[in-house]
């Protein structure tokens, strides 16, 4: 798909210049109340925030993937291959837990496991994701959404299997589509796609230029931010999933598993657009796309290829937000609001322990002030959505820090001896 899209990229400019934007790349970046270079500047400080712990997880992977499979695949220094990180994009890594588990530390239950267990389907997923909205105090969803909604994957058709949330009408008619597998993973993503459909709706009484999120992370944010309470052994424990809660002593495993999806996430949501915005902008061309892709990779990511990639290869095309022009860096923001969002929720709802075992599930006055932020819509600058209820202005990965502290002091303790980064 290589000339189509360097096609696509000239067509999108074009339409760029018309509404008065340099490029394409400019335009997304202008949709955050700033300058578009200040933006830019922006997500390089949130990512000077969160890069040492990063590197920290990424030493440590580097270590169990190197005994797993030793030096002619995995070498102790430098970057990781790619395709030893259970993921085509290696963009999140919580599919090789099993290669990297800690030592001597096991969990006692499996979310995998426990829904098949308790006989959930996929109706009963969606359910039980709806009723943590509900807990909340948010209005079940409409009779039409499980009318309308694709839930399953259909037998007779061919369908876009990919995860997402619709609004069709601005009013009431909210529907997911999805092809729910009964797993952790579908678990997490029915709370992330079902956090769209109630932002939705919450400002579906905003004029018509203002039914939309914050900024684009918002809306990607809500529903993670659900996720963040629903993942939690406190939380399964509340809805009978878990008989009982372990103990501190699964805290280390619990926090492993969510770092390898949520902070190795976070320089892929960041370089997904990076290279974008160098497309757009010309800074690289259609001989280069792939090279310039893989210098990306390699400088925030520390991955590489497992082998020589063709002359002719299109690796980012291979991401579905890629042909399909979705702007990405609303992730990499998601994946550090939703934190903020966590700490500020936790805090209203008056929490003593640790942020990664806090769930506010059932917390109405919680609910009612993160109601009163979704409403707002887009009817304002983010930064004063942000501080109606997190009483902060800025995005802030400090956030982030303050949820993994325990994982990190015992990465670092992991990682003695090691020569870090790449
Ligand atoms: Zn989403």
């Amino acid at each position: 798909m290589k000339p189509d899209y360097a096609r696509f990229v000239a067509l999108s400019n074009e339409g760029a210049k018309g509404l008065g934007y340099k490029d394409t790349g400019a335009l997304w970046r202008s949709n955050y109340d700033m300058e578009p270079d200040a933006f830019a500047a922006e997500t390089d400080r949130l990512w000077k925030q969160v890069e040492p712990f990063y590197k920290n997880l990424h030493c440590y992977v580097r270590a169990r993937l190197n005994e797993q499979y030793g030096d002619a695949v995995q070498p102790k220094t430098g970057p990781i291959r790619a395709d030893l990180l259970g993921n085509m994009w290696g963009q999140q890594w919580g599919n090789i837990y099993d290669v990297v588990q800690p030592k001597g530390i096991t969990s006692s239950y499996d979310l995998d496991k426990l829904l098949e267990a308790k006989g959930y389907d996929p109706v009963k997923m969606v359910k039980t994701g709806e009723n943590f909205y509900s807990s909340l105090g948010f209005a079940p969803l409409p009779q039409t959404f499980w009318e309308r909604s694709l839930i399953v994957r259909p037998q007779d058709r061919e369908v876009v299997c990919h995860a997402s949330a619709w609004d069709i009408d601005d009013k009431d008619d909210i529907r997911i589509k999805m092809c729910t597998k009964v797993n952790a993973d579908d678990f997490r993503t029915i709370h992330h796609e079902l956090g769209h459909n109630y932002y939705q709706r919450a400002y579906k009484n905003q004029p018509a230029l203002f039914r939309n999120s914050a900024n684009d992370g918002f809306h990607e944010a809500i529903g993670d931010f659900a996720a963040l309470s629903a993942s939690t052994p406190t939380y399964l424990q509340q809805i009978g999933l878990l008989d009982k809660a372990p103990g501190a002593e699964e805290d280390i495993p619990f926090l492993l598993k969510t770092a390898l999806d949520k902070i190795a996430f976070l320089p892929f949501g960041l370089l997904v657009d990076r290279w974008r915005w160098q497309v757009f902008s010309g800074e690289v061309g259609p001989e280069t796309y792939n090279d310039a892709w893989w210098k990306l990779r390699l400088q925030y990511q520390g991955l590489t290829a497992p082998g020589p990639r063709p002359a002719d290869a299109f690796d980012p095309g291979a991401k579905y937000h890629v042909p399909g022009n979705t702007p990405y860096t609303r992730y990499f923001l998601a994946h550090i609001y939703q934190f903020q969002f966590h700490r500020a929720a936790c805090k209203q709802a008056g929490w003593k322990g640790p942020l990664h075992r806090c769930s506010v599930y059932d917390q109405k006055e919680v609910g009612r002030r993160f109601n009163a932020m979704m409403e707002l819509g887009q009817s304002q600058p983010w930064p004063e959505t942000l501080k109606t209820f997190t009483g902060e202005t800025r995005t802030d990965a400090s956030a982030v820090a303050d949820y993994f502290k325990p994982l990190n002091t015992w990465l670092v303790t992991q990682n003695r001896g090691q020569t870090c980064g790449w």
